[in-house]
Protein backbone atom coordinates (compact mmCIF):
# COMPACT_ATOMS: atom_id res chain seq x y z
CA UNK A 1 0.00 0.00 0.00
CA UNK A 2 1.36 3.41 -0.58
CA UNK A 3 1.86 6.19 1.74
CA UNK A 4 -0.67 8.13 0.91
CA UNK A 5 -3.54 5.30 0.78
CA UNK A 6 -1.90 4.42 4.44
CA UNK A 7 -2.58 7.76 5.74
CA UNK A 8 -6.25 7.76 4.15
CA UNK A 9 -7.39 4.17 5.94
CA UNK A 10 -5.90 5.69 9.01
CA UNK A 11 -8.36 8.51 8.81
CA UNK A 12 -11.15 6.56 7.69
CA UNK A 13 -11.03 4.40 10.33
CA UNK A 14 -10.44 7.09 13.30
CA UNK A 15 -13.67 8.57 12.51
CA UNK A 16 -14.92 4.79 12.47
CA UNK A 17 -14.20 4.85 15.38
CA UNK A 18 -16.05 7.47 16.68
CA UNK A 19 -19.24 5.73 14.64
CA UNK A 20 -18.77 2.58 16.51
CA UNK A 21 -19.07 1.47 19.86
CA UNK A 22 -15.36 2.07 20.22
CA UNK A 23 -14.58 5.88 21.24
CA UNK A 24 -15.94 9.31 21.01
CA UNK A 25 -14.48 12.72 21.07
CA UNK A 26 -10.44 12.69 20.40
CA UNK A 27 -9.97 9.22 23.02
CA UNK A 28 -8.07 6.42 20.97
CA UNK A 29 -5.57 6.08 18.67
CA UNK A 30 -4.92 4.09 15.52
CA UNK A 31 -1.03 3.67 14.20
CA UNK A 32 0.02 1.25 10.54
CA UNK A 33 3.35 0.29 10.64
CA UNK A 34 4.95 1.87 7.53
CA UNK A 35 8.14 2.81 5.62
CA UNK A 36 8.88 6.17 5.03
CA UNK A 37 12.09 7.34 2.61
CA UNK A 38 13.64 4.01 4.07
CA UNK A 39 13.11 4.78 7.27
CA UNK A 40 11.34 1.86 9.44
CA UNK A 41 8.30 3.36 11.63
CA UNK A 42 4.37 3.62 11.67
CA UNK A 43 1.80 6.69 10.78
CA UNK A 44 -0.21 7.47 13.84
CA UNK A 45 -3.01 9.88 14.78
CA UNK A 46 -2.28 13.26 15.96
CA UNK A 47 -2.29 15.19 19.18
CA UNK A 48 -4.90 17.31 19.62
CA UNK A 49 -7.13 17.10 16.41
CA UNK A 50 -10.71 16.43 16.77
CA UNK A 51 -11.03 13.02 14.64
CA UNK A 52 -13.99 14.27 13.00
CA UNK A 53 -11.84 17.31 10.76
CA UNK A 54 -8.89 15.26 10.61
CA UNK A 55 -7.05 14.79 7.19
CA UNK A 56 -4.39 12.22 5.72
CA UNK A 57 -1.95 15.93 6.08
CA UNK A 58 -2.84 15.41 9.69
CA UNK A 59 -0.94 11.94 10.25
CA UNK A 60 2.55 11.60 11.53
CA UNK A 61 5.38 9.42 10.38
CA UNK A 62 6.78 8.67 13.33
CA UNK A 63 10.37 6.45 12.94
CA UNK A 64 10.95 3.20 14.94
CA UNK A 65 13.58 4.97 16.91
CA UNK A 66 10.63 7.34 18.30
CA UNK A 67 11.93 10.01 16.08
CA UNK A 68 9.08 12.48 14.47
CA UNK A 69 9.19 16.14 12.85
CA UNK A 70 8.11 18.46 14.89
CA UNK A 71 7.16 20.91 11.99
CA UNK A 72 4.73 18.70 10.86
CA UNK A 73 2.49 18.19 14.01
CA UNK A 74 3.01 16.27 17.24
CA UNK A 75 1.86 12.10 17.19
CA UNK A 76 -0.57 10.99 19.99
CA UNK A 77 0.48 11.32 23.63
CA UNK A 78 0.37 7.39 23.34
CA UNK A 79 2.93 7.27 20.75
CA UNK A 80 5.65 5.74 22.77
CA UNK A 81 3.55 2.39 23.11
CA UNK A 82 2.67 1.79 19.77
CA UNK A 83 7.10 2.32 18.73
CA UNK A 84 7.70 -0.14 21.77
CA UNK A 85 4.90 -2.54 20.51
CA UNK A 86 6.45 -2.38 16.51
CA UNK A 87 9.47 -2.79 18.02
CA UNK A 88 8.72 -6.12 20.01
CA UNK A 89 6.01 -7.63 18.04
CA UNK A 90 7.51 -8.29 14.53
CA UNK A 91 3.61 -9.34 13.35
CA UNK A 92 2.52 -6.23 14.49
CA UNK A 93 1.37 -4.44 11.36
CA UNK A 94 -1.36 -1.91 13.12
CA UNK A 95 -2.68 -1.00 16.44
CA UNK A 96 -5.99 0.15 17.71
CA UNK A 97 -5.70 1.77 21.29
CA UNK A 98 -9.24 2.79 22.56
CA UNK A 99 -11.30 4.18 26.02
CA UNK A 100 -14.06 2.00 25.09
CA UNK A 101 -16.90 2.15 27.50
CA UNK A 102 -16.84 -1.39 28.49
CA UNK A 103 -13.39 -2.24 28.17
CA UNK A 104 -12.23 0.87 30.45
CA UNK A 105 -14.40 0.12 32.86
CA UNK A 106 -13.60 -3.50 33.59
CA UNK A 107 -9.77 -2.03 33.16
CA UNK A 108 -10.91 -0.23 36.35
CA UNK A 109 -10.77 -3.88 38.12
CA UNK A 110 -6.77 -4.58 37.37
CA UNK A 111 -7.75 -8.26 36.76
CA UNK A 112 -7.94 -10.58 33.54
CA UNK A 113 -10.45 -11.42 31.91
CA UNK A 114 -11.06 -14.93 32.48
CA UNK A 115 -13.26 -17.53 30.18
CA UNK A 116 -16.23 -16.76 31.11
CA UNK A 117 -17.04 -16.97 27.53
CA UNK A 118 -15.01 -18.58 24.88
CA UNK A 119 -14.52 -16.10 22.13
CA UNK A 120 -11.83 -14.53 24.86
CA UNK A 121 -9.06 -17.02 22.89
CA UNK A 122 -9.95 -14.45 20.64
CA UNK A 123 -6.91 -12.56 21.86
CA UNK A 124 -4.77 -16.01 21.96
CA UNK A 125 -5.34 -17.46 24.87
CA UNK A 126 -6.93 -18.40 28.17
CA UNK A 127 -7.55 -15.02 29.13
CA UNK A 128 -7.34 -11.52 28.63
CA UNK A 129 -4.78 -10.00 30.34
CA UNK A 130 -5.04 -6.51 32.38
CA UNK A 131 -1.50 -4.82 31.61
CA UNK A 132 -0.40 -2.78 35.44
CA UNK A 133 -1.14 0.78 35.92
CA UNK A 134 1.29 3.35 34.56
CA UNK A 135 0.65 6.87 33.89
CA UNK A 136 -0.19 7.68 29.86
CA UNK A 137 2.95 8.24 27.65
CA UNK A 138 5.28 6.36 29.78
CA UNK A 139 7.93 4.04 28.99
CA UNK A 140 6.43 2.25 32.73
CA UNK A 141 3.86 1.84 30.64
CA UNK A 142 4.76 0.36 27.66
CA UNK A 143 6.44 -2.09 29.27
CA UNK A 144 3.20 -3.22 31.25
CA UNK A 145 1.82 -4.04 28.04
CA UNK A 146 4.30 -5.60 26.79
CA UNK A 147 4.37 -8.27 29.33
CA UNK A 148 0.42 -8.49 29.24
CA UNK A 149 0.64 -9.02 25.23
CA UNK A 150 3.22 -11.86 25.71
CA UNK A 151 1.32 -14.75 23.95
CA UNK A 152 -1.68 -12.37 23.10
CA UNK A 153 -3.13 -9.81 20.49
CA UNK A 154 -4.85 -7.95 22.92
CA UNK A 155 -4.95 -6.42 26.50
CA UNK A 156 -6.69 -4.23 28.91
CA UNK A 157 -4.84 -1.58 30.63
CA UNK A 158 -5.25 -0.79 34.56
CA UNK A 159 -7.66 2.65 34.50
CA UNK A 160 -6.97 3.13 30.77
CA UNK A 161 -8.79 1.24 28.18
CA UNK A 162 -7.49 -1.37 25.37
CA UNK A 163 -5.07 -2.09 22.70
CA UNK A 164 -4.84 -4.60 20.07
CA UNK A 165 -2.86 -5.62 17.02
CA UNK A 166 -2.76 -7.30 14.27
CA UNK A 167 -2.06 -8.06 10.60
CA UNK A 168 -3.52 -5.49 8.88
CA UNK A 169 -6.25 -2.56 10.26
CA UNK A 170 -9.51 -3.94 9.00
CA UNK A 171 -9.04 -7.02 11.49
CA UNK A 172 -7.06 -4.99 14.15
CA UNK A 173 -10.38 -2.72 14.25
CA UNK A 174 -12.38 -5.56 14.11
CA UNK A 175 -10.51 -7.31 17.03
CA UNK A 176 -10.83 -3.90 18.89
CA UNK A 177 -14.94 -4.31 18.42
CA UNK A 178 -14.72 -7.44 19.96
CA UNK A 179 -12.98 -6.68 22.94
CA UNK A 180 -15.53 -4.58 23.90
CA UNK A 181 -18.17 -6.70 22.98
CA UNK A 182 -16.10 -9.48 25.56
CA UNK A 183 -16.37 -6.92 28.33
CA UNK A 184 -20.10 -5.61 27.91
CA UNK A 185 -20.74 -9.15 28.28
CA UNK A 186 -18.80 -9.96 31.42
CA UNK A 187 -20.08 -6.62 32.95
CA UNK A 188 -23.66 -7.88 32.50
CA UNK A 189 -22.32 -11.63 33.64
CA UNK A 190 -20.98 -9.88 36.67
CA UNK A 191 -24.26 -8.44 37.74
CA UNK A 192 -25.76 -11.31 38.18
CA UNK A 193 -23.16 -13.61 39.90
CA UNK A 194 -20.13 -14.91 39.40
CA UNK A 195 -20.02 -16.57 36.16
CA UNK A 196 -19.26 -19.99 35.47
CA UNK A 197 -15.45 -20.31 34.08
CA UNK A 198 -14.77 -22.82 31.32
CA UNK A 199 -11.88 -25.22 31.89
CA UNK A 200 -7.89 -25.12 30.57
CA UNK A 201 -8.79 -28.32 28.45
CA UNK A 202 -11.75 -26.74 26.81
CA UNK A 203 -9.87 -23.00 25.81
CA UNK A 204 -7.43 -25.34 24.97
CA UNK A 205 -9.64 -27.06 22.16
CA UNK A 206 -11.58 -23.55 21.75
CA UNK A 207 -7.68 -21.99 20.93
CA UNK A 208 -7.11 -24.92 17.81
CA UNK A 209 -10.17 -24.47 16.37
CA UNK A 210 -10.18 -20.93 16.48
CA UNK A 211 -6.29 -21.27 14.90
CA UNK A 212 -7.89 -23.91 12.23
CA UNK A 213 -10.45 -20.89 11.69
CA UNK A 214 -8.30 -18.58 10.91
CA UNK A 215 -6.27 -20.74 8.58
CA UNK A 216 -9.21 -21.41 6.32
ZN1 LIG B 1 -5.22 5.98 26.05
Amino acid sequence: MNLINQRKKIVRYTKKLNSTNLSSLRSGNISIRAKNKGINGFFITPSGINYSSLKPKDIIFVSLKGQFNKKKGKPSSEWRFHQDIYVNKKDAKAIVHTHSTCATAVSSHQKPIPAFHYMVGIAGGNDIKCAKYATFGTRNLSKNILSALKDRSACLISNHGQIVFGKNLETTFELAQEVENICHQYINALRIGIPKILSKREMKIVLGKMKNYKKG
